[in-house]
C-alpha cells in the first residue's frame, strides 16, 4: 500500500511508518515538527520507500503520486504541548482533519483519524466503551485538545456519510514506549526521566487516580489493523489493564531500581479521576488486543530511555510554531 501518515515523524508516527515499511509498503511522513525531532525518522530516510515530507497540513499541501491510504496523526498531545500550543492544537483537528480528509477523498483511500481517550472528558462512565458520549468541559484548559478532537471525529463521520469516503476512527487510550520525549510532561515519560535522574516523582493529587497504560507496538498493530479494514469504528484501542498512578510510580522505581521517592502536588484542572477503555469492539472487529504486560513494556521503555542520557537533561524552551502573531 502507498500510505500517507501525517504526525509521521511524532512517538507513534515513527512507529506506524516502520511498521508499515516492515510490511512492504511506501510511505510518506508529513510533518511540521512542532512536538517532535527528525530525527525519529533519519533511519527510515535510508529506506527506498519512505518520504518525509515537512508540511503543516493545517495549510494547503501537496502530495505527489498515488495514495491508498491516509493515516491523521498531527496533532500536538501530550498535555504541555497543547498548552504550549492552543490555536495550532485546535487547526490540527479541525483544518488539519479537513485537509488529510480531502487527501483521501482525491484519492478514494482509506482515512484513519487517530482520536483519543480524552473526548469521554472526565468520565462519568466506568469503564468507557465508544457508545459513552463523554463529559468534556469545552471551555477548560484541556477543551483544545478534546473538543479538536471531538470536531475531527464529527468532521471524519460527516464525509463518510456525505462523501462515502472509507473513513474510520480509533480512540487512543495512553500509550507508552520507546521514543517518547522525556519532557512531554506524561506521566510515564516524567516518571521515568525523573527516577534515572534520581529526583522525586511527582504525582497529582493523591495518585489514586488510574489510567490504563499500552505498550507502542501493540497500538501500532492496532492502527495497522485499522489500516486494513473498511469499518468505521470508532474502536478504543488501549490496555484495559488500570493502575492507579502511585502504582506506576512505584513500578517505575522498582525497574529502574532508583531511590527517588514520591512528591505529592495539587490536582490539575479536569485531570480525568478514572481511564480504562472497553476494547470488545477491536476484540470482535478488528481481532486487535494488546499483549505487552505493562512491565514488560516499561522495561523496554527504561532501557531506552537509560541509553538516551542526552534527553534526560532540561531541553532548551521550544517556540510555539506560530499562528496568528
Ligand atoms: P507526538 O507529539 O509525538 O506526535 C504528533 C506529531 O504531529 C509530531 O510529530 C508533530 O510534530 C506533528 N504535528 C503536529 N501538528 C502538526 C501539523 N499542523 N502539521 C504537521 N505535523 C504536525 O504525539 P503522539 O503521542 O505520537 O500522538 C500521535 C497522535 O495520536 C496524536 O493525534 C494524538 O492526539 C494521538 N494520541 C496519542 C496518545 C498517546 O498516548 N501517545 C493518546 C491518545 C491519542
Amino acid at each position: 500500500m502507498r500510505v500517507v501518515v501525517s504526525g509521521g515523524s511524532g512517538f507513534l508516527g515513527s512507529h506506524l511508518c516502520e511498521a508499515l515499511l516492515r510490511r512492504g509498503d511506501s510511505v510518506r511522513c508529513l510533518d511540521n515538527f512542532a512536538s517532535s525531532s527528525s530525527a525519529n525518522v533519519a533511519p527510515l530516510l535510508r529506506e527506498p520507500g519512505f518520504e518525509c515530507i515537512p508540511c503543516d497540513v493545517t495549510v494547503p499541501f501537496r502530495v505527489s503520486g498515488g495514495v491508498d491510504a491516509v493515516v491523521h496523526l498531527a496533532s500536538p498531545a501530550s498535555p504541555f504541548d497543547y498548552a504550549r500550543l492552543p490555536l495550532e492544537t485546535l487547526a490540527a483537528g479541525s483544518q488539519g482533519t479537513e485537509n488529510m480528509l480531502r487527501l483521501a477523498v482525491r484519492h478514494r483511500a482509506r482515512f484513519v483519524l487517530a482520536s483519543t481517550s480524552e473526548v469521554y472528558g472526565d468520565p462519568r462512565v466506568h469503564p468507557q466503551d465508544e457508545d459513552y458520549w463523554g463529559n468534556v468541559n469545552p471551555v477548560g484548559p484541556r477543551s483544545v485538545y478534546d473538543e479538536a478532537k471531538r470536531f475531527a471525529e464529527a468532521l471524519t463521520m460527516a464525509y463518510r456519510r456525505s462523501q462515502g469516503t472509507d473513513a474510520g476512527i480509533v480512540r487512543i487510550f495512553n500509550t507508552y514506549g520507546p521514543r517518547m520525549r522525556a519532557h512531554d510532561g506524561r506521566v510515564v515519560s516524567t516518571f521515568i526521566r525523573q527516577a534515572l535522574r534520581g529526583e522525586a516523582l511527582t504525582l497529582f493529587g493523591d495518585g489514586s487516580q488510574t489510567r490504563s497504560f499500552c505498550y507502542v507496538d501493540d497500538m501500532v498493530r492496532g492502527l495497522v489493523a485499522m489500516i486494513d479494514t473498511h469499518r468505521p469504528g470508532p474502536f478504543n484501542l488501549g490496555n484495559p489493564g488500570e493502575r492507579t498512578v502511585r502504582q506506576l510510580a512505584e513500578l517505575v522505581l522498582l525497574i529502574t531500581g532508583s531511590g527517588s521517592g514520591l512528591r505529592f502536588l495539587p490536582l490539575p484542572v479536569d485531570d480525568p479521576v478514572r481511564r480504562r477503555p472497553v476494547i470488545t469492539r477491536a476484540r470482535e472487529e478488528l481481532d486487535w488486543h494488546p499483549r505487552v504486560p505493562l512491565e514488560e513494556g516499561l522495561r523496554h521503555t527504561v532501557d531506552w530511555f537509560a541509553s538516551q542520557p542526552d534527553t534526560l537533561a532540561r531541553p532548551r524552551e521550544r517556540p510555539a510554531v506560530g499562528r496568528p502573531s
